[in-house]
């Protein structure tokens, strides 16, 4: 731990109140790009055992200028960090990688108490940035979120190769990104039972009639007896299950399958059937029946958090942390206490 008489390096970051105050703070914690943040020693000692741990050490002496801490994160993870555990001092996270950085400083320095506010955070990029959200909750232990993420995934082609989930999946263990495509695949082929077997549908007898109609090849029980449906009800079936395969929750309404059925002006069939309530109500709710059957397996780590306070004297632990300057401190205190 230097003082505060040591100069950082120029940061381009400026920290805003409350950490931009000398006056009542009695700690400075220096980002790695140098940038200062006047800090209150009871609310990160309360907020963190590792910090409480530090701050409780002998101080070598006293001086007027505050002690420094020198971090190895960056002053906007460090922001948005300190802006967590601070009352009144809600921060501005826009972007799921901010979040999981955040998360990462939070496990880091065992701020257990502050992890639910990062959930709700973490609950605004539910729809947007699905695999970020699963990756962070597996992290954490949220299966409950992690489930949610992962149904919500169903809307997109995570399983093609060209799918951009390298960011959003970082940090994710491979178990875990497994189990979520494992969950993603159960449900194309949920899809593909239920548009390859119509067993679920109370289907109008006037359709097997149309002069169009073909009869339709079910893959499921043989006990089926076959079934004649209009030929562009067939084809729609064969497209939407195509359409479903890579993303098997996608809104069916807007896919093109649906709308190159409607197109299918010359049929005496279209007069018996209501094609929209198919489309938009049957057969989503038969799919999302079919979806909750699927189990994820939950991959998340046998949570730990990865060190206690205690272990802050430990070897490893200033590297890890580093606290190498605080370490010196200590060691310096610890040799001026008599008996030791
Ligand atoms: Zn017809």
């Amino acid at each position: 731990m230097s003082t505060e008489g040591t100069p950082s390096k120029a940061s381009a970051f400026v920290p805003t109140h409350p950490f931009d105050k000398r006056d009542g703070a009695d700690a400075v914690l220096r980002s790695s790009d140098g940038a200062d943040f006047y800090v209150h020693r009871l609310i990160l000692s309360l907020a963190s055992p590792v910090f409480e741990t530090m701050f409780s050490l002998p101080q070598a002496e006293t001086t007027p200028d505050l002690p420094v801490v020198d971090l190895s994160e960056c002053a906007v993870v460090l922001e948005g960090t300190l802006r967590l555990i601070y009352p009144g001092a809600c921060p501005n996270i826009e972007t799921t990688d901010l979040l999981q950085e955040i998360t990462e400083v939070l496990l880091k320095y065992d701020m257990q108490s502050t992890l639910p506010v990062v959930k709700l955070h973490l609950e605004k990029f539910h729809s947007t940035h699905p695999l970020a959200v699963y990756a962070l909750a597996v992290r954490c232990g949220w299966n409950d979120l992690a489930m949610g993420a992962a149904r919500e995934s169903l809307k997109h082609t995570i399983r093609v190769p060209s799918h951009d989930a390298f960011q959003q999946l970082n940090g994710l263990s491979a178990a875990a990104y497994h189990s979520l495509l494992q969950y993603h695949f159960q449900c194309a082929q949920a899809v593909d039972s239920t548009t390859s077997s119509l067993k679920w549908f109370p289907y109008p007898a006037a359709l097997e009639n149309c002069a169009c109609s073909v009869t339709f090849s079910y893959s499921g029980p043989a006990t089926m007896p076959p079934r004649r449906v209009p030929r562009w009800f067939y084809q729609f079936l064969k497209d939407i299950a195509q359409s479903l395969s890579s993303s098997p929750a996608l809104n069916v309404w807007d896919t093109s399958a649906a709308s190159q059925a409607l197109k299918e002006p010359k049929c005496d069939s279209r007069g018996q059937f209501d094609f929209h309530a198919f489309v938009t109500r049957q057969l989503p709710t038969q799919l999302n029946l079919q979806f909750d059957k699927v189990q994820l397996i939950d991959a998340s780590p046998k949570f730990t958090f990865p060190i206690e306070a205690k272990h802050v004297f430990d070897y490893e632990c200033p590297k890890y942390y580093n606290f190498n300057s605080v370490m010196d401190l200590s060691l310096k205190a610890l040799a001026e206490i008599p008996g030791n």
